[in-house]
């Protein structure tokens, strides 16, 4: 019942939502300090001018607003200053120069990240990493594809079926996110369960320090243990300790056969006995276990007309799962998957489900799972939270939630995510930012999340917006090991400021 109300609450509001509005700037509602940096003067511009030629700086405030706008429109910098580098030579001038200059600098790819990382909290230099975007080499033997850090996801992707390849991360953003913007946040995605993360994934990397010093670690070996690994300094470090510049990634083989399964059930108690049921049946060709609740799969089918392959329960389900498996044998995967499905069932442990492995109609089950966060931010201002937590409490999360949360300004408190990774997405959507719900929320949902030994970030990162709560999930011997790391390798702080590491109040 207490669904269903929530659910029509957010069907009235969705049409009457200012889906464009611009957010506030980060300096006014957070109470950050400006760190000690020069200002940009015409004599820096005339720099940049002669480094790249004008069109690839842009200071026109229009076409930099992009640039200071987060996906989720929740933080917005004042940059007026958005450099375009095609090469490794240019990016390594241009953070020598920044650097000698005091310039603080915020690395942008697709600007998809969801935890205001990688737009700028004042007026940070944007480096812009589009344009460096060529493909350098495609190894088909060893499965190694190198790039430069400019590269989009998906056209990665396309570029490696050619070859029987495929990219081993994947996620809704993958139009959009650039590889090196993936890299820098070690971006988990949809298929971590079979294929791990970039740490493994990725087998080296080039890379731009602070001061313009180019660190060559552009190795493509799968095995190479000589010295240390550097490589891991900047997977997941967020544009503060250097910008990638090239990658070098393994690639597991395009699978021949991939099937889908689209499950419904009545309860999250049995969404776990399913994940029991797949990993037993299914083993090594479950490649994804997707989990959503009814008011995250309304959002797919409400904001974008999509259709619920399951239609016996006009209702619909209390809890949906997504999964795939991937393999060699396509008669093989599919009696395997139709065995399980035939035994969640015996077994009531599902509702109803269905089977497919036709491209198309496995793409449309995808767009429910993939277009959950996007559809979201028709309703107005987003919270997320992406956090890890022990399977028996995955979803207790949301239901203390919306045990606590119970003002009438809020539209729906919905979980989805990663449940093969334990790793849960929390949205709670209102028509528009306030102070009090944001006080509600935090700090009371990442304490809640400690006392449970999970993660205040699983797979999105630190960024600008979780800077106070890294010690939640960090020791303070590793964070005062972060911070020995940023002094040595960025003594002047220039590179994404106010992210990660540095401590900041809260919203004023
Ligand atoms: C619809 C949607 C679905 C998503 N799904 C997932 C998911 O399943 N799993 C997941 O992990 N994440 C997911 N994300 C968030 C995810 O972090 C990003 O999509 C992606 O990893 C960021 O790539 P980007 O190119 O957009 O980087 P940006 O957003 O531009 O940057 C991200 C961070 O990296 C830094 N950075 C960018 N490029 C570089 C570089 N070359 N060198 C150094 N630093 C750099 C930036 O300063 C910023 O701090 C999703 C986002 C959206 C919008």
């Amino acid at each position: 019942m207490a669904l269903r109300m929530l659910f029509r609450a957010a069907h009235r509001a969705s049409s009457l939502r200012c889906f464009s509005a611009k957010p506030e700037f980060t300096s006014d509602r957070y109470n950050v300090e400006r760190g000690p940096y020069a200002k940009i003067s015409q004599e820096h511009l005339s720099f940049f001018d002669q480094l790249l030629g004008q069109n690839r700086v842009i200071t026109n405030v229009d076409e930099c607003e992009g640039y200071n706008i987060d996906y989720s429109k929740i933080v917005r910098g004042k940059s007026n200053v958005v450099l375009k580098p095609k090469t490794t030579d240019e990016v390594s001038s241009i953070l020598k120069y920044c650097n000698d200059n005091r310039l603080a600098v915020c690395p942008q790819s697709g600007n998809t990240g969801l935890v205001g990382g990688s737009v700028p909290v004042f007026d940070e230099i944007v480096v812009s990493m589009k344009l460096m975007n060529k493909i350098i080499e495609t190894n088909e033997l060893a499965g190694v594809l190198t790039c430069e850090a400019g590269c989009v996801l998906e056209e990665l992707e396309n570029h490696l079926a050619t070859v029987d390849l495929m990219m081993p991360i994947d996620l809704g953003a993958k139009g959009s996110c650039l590889i090196g913007g993936c890299v820098s946040t070690n971006a988990g995605g949809l298929r971590l369960l079979r294929y791990g993360n970039l740490h493994g994934n990725v087998l080296g990397l080039e890379a731009v320090k602070a001061n313009g010093d180019v660190v060559d670690c552009l190795n493509a070996l799968k095995k190479n243990n000589t010295g240390y690994h550097l490589k891991h300094l900047f997977i997941g470090s967020e544009g503060t300790l250097g910008i990638v510049t090239k990658v070098a990634i393994q690639c597991p083989p395009l699978p021949k056969a991939v099937n889908v399964a689209f499950l419904g059930l009545s309860s999250f108690d049995k969404v776990l006995k399913a994940f029991r049921l797949a990993k037993r049946e299914l083993g090594e060709i479950l490649s994804s276990f997707e989990m959503m609740d009814k008011l995250s799969l309304d959002i797919s089918t409400s904001v974008f007309g999509l259709k619920s392959p399951l239609t016996t329960n006009i209702d619909g389900h209390d809890f949906y799962v997504l999964m795939e498996t991937s393999g060699s044998n396509g008669n093989h995967d599919e009696e395997k998957l139709s065995s399980f499905v035939e035994k969640a069932m015996a077994e009531d442990v599902i509702e109803d489900g269905t089977l497919t492995s036709d491209p198309a109609k496995v793409k449309n089950i995808w767009a429910l799972r993939e277009r959950i966060s996007e559809g979201i931010l028709h309703e107005g201002y987003v919270f997320k939270y992406d956090i890890s937590i022990p399977l028996p409490s995955f979803y207790s999360v949301i239901e203390v939630l919306r045990d606590r949360l119970r003002d009438p300004r809020i539209l729906r408190i919905s979980g989805y995510g990663h449940l093969g990774d334990g790793n849960i997405h929390v949205q709670v959507s209102i028509p528009k930012y306030e102070r009090e719900i944001a006080a509600q929320l935090e700090p009371f949902i990442f304490e809640y999340i400690c006392g449970l030994r999970g993660s205040v970030s699983a797979e999105h990162g630190i960024g600008f917006t979780k800077t106070k709560y890294l010690h939640m999930s960090r020791t303070s011997s590793e964070i005062k090991l972060m911070h020995q790391l940023k002094n040595m390798m960025d003594p002047n702080g220039i590179l994404n400021p106010y992210k990660v590491l540095h401590p900041r109040q809260v919203p004023v």
